[in-house]
C-alpha cells in the first residue's frame, strides 16, 4: 500500500493506494492526479465494479484508457499499462445498471500484473508519484509553463476567470504540467504520452510544446477571427449605409429603379464587339455614368446614350445565299408577272454574287400603291437570307431625321437610319427607303444630302449619326428605294438609282393576282379553307369593279379580306355549310357598293368631257364639266385647280372663241355670258396642262349643245395655234380608262410611242386615237355635229378654208 497526498483539490488528507486494485476501462479520454472528471458508467463489469467499490469505505480504484475507444470489453492488453488512481468522490444512480461517477485522479500508476478479470478485472499496481525535486531549470520550465499557459487561458474566452488564478497557485512541476495538460485539447494519445513520462523535465517539455502549439493555433484564430469579424464589420457597415441611402432617395424620390444594374453595361460594351475607338467611347461614358447623381437629367441622357451603343448590331450579321435560282423561284412564288422587274432584280443579284465591291447602283422600285413593291422587297431579303426593313421617308422635312439630333438637346434621338438598324437587329439587312418622292427639304437642311451620304459607297461605311457621334458602318447593308413619281426626287439621288417602273394592273392582272395571291393568302390568314369558303369569279369582279378603283391591289386584299372575315364569323358560330360568295352577296360582307361605274351612270350631256388624270397613286378619270350663264363674259374655275390648269382652261377658252364662227356659234357670245369650268372631286388639288383638250372639248359641246359620248375620254396640252402636245403618264391613264369601261381613247399623236408600255388587254379592248391638232377632236367625241359646224358664215373670218368632215383628216391652218 502506497500514500499519496491528494491532489491540488485535495481535501480529505492523504491516500492509501493498495497494491490490488479494482480496474475500470476509460474510453476517449486519460485522468491525471489531481484532476476531477465525471465519467457515465453502464457497462456490466464497470457496474459491478463501482457497486462493489461503493460498498466500501473511501475507495480507490485504478482508472486505465483503452487503446481503442471501440472495444467492449477490454483485456489487459486492450488498455495501457499505465493509468491513474482514483478516488471515487461520488456515484449518482441514473437509472438500473447505469451511473455517473465523480473521480478524482490521486496518483499515477503502473500495471504490474492482472490478476482477475471477472467479475471486474483486479490488477497488481505500483504508485509512481512524482519525486519532489527543485533545480533551476524546473523552475525555468515552471515559469515558462506557467506564462504561456496564462497567455492561452488569455485566448479561450471560454474558459472561466479562475483558470489563470489556479494555474498560478500550482508549483509542483508535475502537478502543473498534468493539470496544464488535462484541460489542453489533446488527442488520447498525447494525453497518455504525457502521462507517462514519468520524468519531471521531459514531461515538462513535452507539456511546453503542445502548449505552444496550442497558443500558435490560437493566436491564428485569433487572427482570422478579427480579419472575419472587421470584413464582416465592413460589410456590415457598407449594407447599413447603403440600406440608409437608398431609404433616403426613396424618400426624396431619387430612386434609380434600374440602378443595381449598371455594371451589367461593362458586359454588354464587351458583348456588343465594337470597333476599339467605338468602345473606348462606350467605355468613357460608363465611367461617367458612374459617379453621376442618378436623379440628374445627365443621368438619363448618358444612360440612354450608352444603351443606344450597345444595342446595335455592330458585328451581328446574317450570312448571304445568294443562290439565282432559289431567288428566282422565290420571286415567282410571291408575285404574279412583273417579268421586266423580276429579270432586272436577278441580274442585280447575280452581279452582287459575282462582285463583291458594293458600287452598283441602288434600285428604286417605282409604281402606285399596292403595285407590290415593299413585297418584292420582302422577297429579295427571303432570297438573300437577310433582314427586311422598311422605313418611310414621307414627310422627312428636316434633316435630323435622317441624321439624328446633337444628344445636348433634351429628349434626343438617333435619326431614322440608325434606329432600323437597332431595330433591325443586323449590320446587313436588306434597308428599304420607302416613297423617296415625298422627301421635303426646308430651313432646316436637306435630308436628301444625308440620305445621299447614307446611299454612297464610298461614304457609308463610316455613316456619322449627330446623335451616336461615332460612325456606323452601313456598307453592308443593301439599299432598295421606292417611289410613286420620280419627278420629285432631287436629282443627286436620282443620279444613284436605278428606275424599275411597275406601271400597276389592268382588271384581268388583278383577278389573275387575286386568284393566285389573294384570295388563298387572305383565306389562310383568316383560318379558313378552301373547302369552307370559295370566291366566285363574279364575285371577285364585283369587288374588283365597285369596291376598288386603283392601279395596284392593296384595296383589292383589303377587301377580301373582310369577306373572308364576314365568311370566318359565321364559320366561328357554328355554321358547317361552304360558303360560296358570288357577286350578289358581296353587299352583305362589303355594305353598298363604293364607286359606280360614273361613265356608264352619265347619260351623254353637252359641256361634260371625260379627262384622264395621272395622279401618284396611278391614273383616274376626271370629268370636265362647263356651263353658261347670263352675265359678262367672266371665267369662273372652280376644283381646286393650281396654276397651269387655269392657265390651259383659259388658253381653251381663248381657243374656242378663235374658233367660234367655225364651230357656228356667235361671235362675240361672251358678251353676254359668264362662263363656269368645274372639275368635281372639288376637294382634290388638280394641277397640269394635260387637261387643256378636254377643257376645249367641254367648252365647245356646251356652246354648241352637242353631247359628248359618254365612253370617250382623252388627254393632251393645247396650244393657243391648235396643236396638240404630249404629256405624262400615258401607261396610268390608258389603264384608268380601261378600268373605268372607256371604248375609244385620244391620246396626242406625239404620245403613241408611249403605248409600248400598255399592256396588251387594255390596247386589245379599246380603240385609240392620235390626234395632232385641236380641230380634229370633235368629230372624234361628239354624239353629232354641230349643224353649222365647219360653215364659214358670209363675211367671214379667214382663217378657215375648208371645215372637216366626221372621220376625216383635219384642215390645217395657213
Ligand atoms: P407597295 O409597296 O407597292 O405599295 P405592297 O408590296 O404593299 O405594295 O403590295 C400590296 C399587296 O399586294 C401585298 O400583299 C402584295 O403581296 C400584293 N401584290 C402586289 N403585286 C402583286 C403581284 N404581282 N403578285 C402577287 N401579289 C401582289
Amino acid at each position: 500500500m502506497t500514500k499519496v497526498k491528494g491532489g491540488p483539490t485535495d481535501s480529505g488528507g492523504p491516500v492509501e493506494v493498495p497494491e490490488q486494485l479494482s480496474i475500470l476501462p476509460l474510453r476517449n479520454s486519460v485522468l491525471f492526479p489531481g484532476a476531477i472528471i465525471p465519467i457515465d458508467v453502464g457497462r456490466r463489469k464497470s457496474v459491478r465494479l463501482v457497486e462493489e467499490a461503493i460498498s466500501r469505505e473511501r475507495p480507490v480504484i485504478g482508472i486505465l484508457t483503452q487503446r481503442d475507444a471501440r472495444t467492449e470489453d477490454p483485456n489487459d492488453g486492450d488498455m495501457y499499462a499505465v493509468g491513474c488512481a482514483a478516488r471515487i468522490l461520488k456515484v449518482i444512480k441514473l437509472a438500473k445498471d447505469n451511473f455517473s461517477v465523480i473521480l478524482q485522479g490521486v496518483t499515477r500508476i503502473r500495471i504490474d500484473e492482472y490478476t482477475q478479470q471477472d467479475p471486474f478485472i483486479i490488477a497488481r499496481v505500483q504508485a509512481v508519484p512524482d519525486p519532489a525535486t527543485t533545480d533551476v531549470e524546473l523552475d525555468a520550465l515552471v515559469m515558462n509553463l506557467k506564462d504561456i499557459a496564462k497567455r492561452v487561458i488569455k485566448l479561450m474566452p471560454e474558459l472561466p476567470k479562475e483558470a489563470g488564478a489556479l494555474v498560478d497557485s500550482v508549483n509542483e512541476p508535475g502537478q502543473l504540467a498534468d493539470l496544464i495538460t488535462s484541460n489542453l485539447d489533446l488527442q488520447v494519445d498525447e494525453k497518455q504520452d504525457v502521462l507517462e513520462t514519468f520524468d519531471l523535465k521531459a514531461r515538462m517539455r513535452t507539456v511546453l510544446q503542445f502548449l505552444s502549439r496550442q497558443l500558435e493555433v490560437l493566436k491564428v484564430r485569433e487572427k482570422i477571427n478579427t480579419q472575419v469579424q472587421e470584413e464582416m464589420g465592413r460589410n456590415q457597415r457598407e449594407y447599413v449605409l447603403r440600406q440608409q441611402l437608398k431609404a433616403i432617395k426613396e424618400e426624396l424620390g431619387e430612386l434609380d429603379e434600374a440602378g443595381g444594374d449598371l455594371e451589367e453595361f461593362k458586359e454588354k460594351i464587351a458583348e456588343a464587339k465594337m470597333p476599339a475607338e467605338v468602345e473606348k467611347a462606350a467605355l468613357k461614358q460608363f465611367e461617367r455614368l458612374k459617379v453621376m447623381q442618378p436623379s440628374s437629367a445627365e443621368y438619363t441622357v448618358t444612360r440612354t446614350y450608352l444603351e443606344w451603343l450597345v444595342e446595335l448590331p455592330w458585328s451581328v450579321s446574317t450570312e448571304d445565299k445568294l443562290d439565282i435560282s432559289e431567288a428566282r423561284d422565290i420571286l415567282n412564288s410571291d408575285h404574279y408577272d412583273l417579268e421586266k422587274v423580276k429579270k432586272r432584280i436577278l441580274e442585280y443579284l447575280a452581279v452582287r454574287k459575282l462582285k463583291s465591291d458594293k458600287k452598283g447602283p441602288i434600285l428604286c422600285l417605282l409604281g402606285p400603291p399596292g403595285v407590290g413593291k415593299t413585297s418584292l422587297g420582302r422577297s429579295i431579303a427571303k432570297a438573300m437570307g437577310r433582314k427586311f426593313l422598311r422605313i418611310s421617308l414621307g414627310g422627312v422635312r428636316d434633316e435630323a431625321e435622317i441624321r439624328g439630333h446633337r444628344r445636348t438637346y433634351v429628349g434626343s434621338l438617333p435619326g431614322r437610319i440608325i434606329q432600323g438598324m437597332k431595330k433591325v437587329g443586323t449590320n446587313n439587312p436588306i434597308f428599304m427607303l420607302d416613297e423617296l418622292d415625298k422627301l421635303g427639304h426646308d430651313f432646316r437642311g436637306d435630308p436628301a444630302s444625308a440620305l445621299l451620304e447614307v446611299l454612297d459607297p464610298e461614304q457609308n461605311n463610316s455613316f456619322s449619326d449627330h446623335y451616336l457621334e461615332v460612325p456606323f458602318d452601313l456598307s453592308k447593308v443593301m439599299f432598295l428605294a421606292t417611289a410613286n413619281i420620280i419627278d420629285p426626287v432631287p436629282p443627286a439621288l436620282k443620279d444613284r438609282l436605278e428606275i424599275l417602273e411597275l406601271p400597276g394592273y389592268t382588271r384581268d392582272e388583278k383577278r389573275s393576282i387575286a386568284k393566285q395571291f389573294l384570295i388563298p393568302k387572305q383565306i389562310e390568314e383568316h383560318g379558313l379553307d378552301g373547302k369552307v369558303m370559295e370566291l366566285t369569279e363574279g364575285g371577285l369582279c364585283e369587288i374588283i369593279d365597285s369596291y376598288t378603283r386603283e392601279a395596284g391591289v392593296r384595296n383589292l386584299e383589303r377587301e377580301v379580306g373582310s369577306v373572308c372575315r364576314g365568311v370566318a364569323v359565321k364559320v366561328a358560330e357554328g355554321s358547317k355549310d361552304k360558303f360560296t360568295v358570288d357577286a350578289k352577296d358581296i353587299p352583305d360582307f362589303l355594305g353598298p357598293q363604293k364607286y359606280m361605274s360614273e361613265v356608264a351612270e352619265r347619260t351623254a350631256e353637252a359641256g361634260v368631257a371625260t379627262g384622264l388624270a395621272w395622279t401618284p397613286v396611278g391614273g383616274d378619270i376626271l370629268f370636265i364639266e362647263a356651263t353658261k350663264m347670263p352675265g359678262k363674259g367672266t371665267l369662273v374655275l372652280t376644283g381646286q385647280l393650281g396654276d397651269v390648269m387655269k392657265e390651259s382652261a383659259q388658253a381653251a377658252l381663248s381657243f374656242v372663241r378663235s374658233r367660234a364662227r367655225w364651230l357656228g356659234i356667235e361671235e362675240n357670245f361672251l358678251e353676254k355670258t359668264d362662263i363656269h369650268v368645274h372639275i368635281p372631286a372639288g376637294a382634290i388639288p388638280k394641277d397640269g396642262p394635260s387637261a387643256g383638250v378636254t377643257m376645249f372639248v367641254a367648252l365647245a359641246s356646251m356652246l354648241t349643245g352637242k353631247p359628248i359620248r359618254n365612253d370617250v375620254a382623252m388627254t393632251g396640252e393645247i396650244t393657243l395655234r391648235g396643236s396638240v402636245l404630249p404629256v405624262g403618264g400615258i401607261k396610268e391613264k390608258v389603264l384608268a380608262a380601261h378600268r373605268a369601261g372607256i371604248k375609244r381613247v385620244i391620246l396626242p399623236e406625239r404620245n403613241q410611242k408611249d403605248m409600248v408600255d400598255v399592256p396588251d388587254q387594255a390596247k386589245n379592248e379599246m380603240e385609240f386615237v392620235y390626234v395632232k391638232r385641236i380641230d380634229e377632236l370633235l368629230p372624234l367625241v361628239l354624239t353629232e355635229m354641230p349643224e353649222k359646224y365647219g360653215k364659214i358664215p358670209s363675211g367671214g373670218g379667214t382663217t378657215m378654208i375648208t371645215p372637216p368632215t366626221p372621220g376625216q383628216p383635219p384642215p390645217t391652218t395657213a
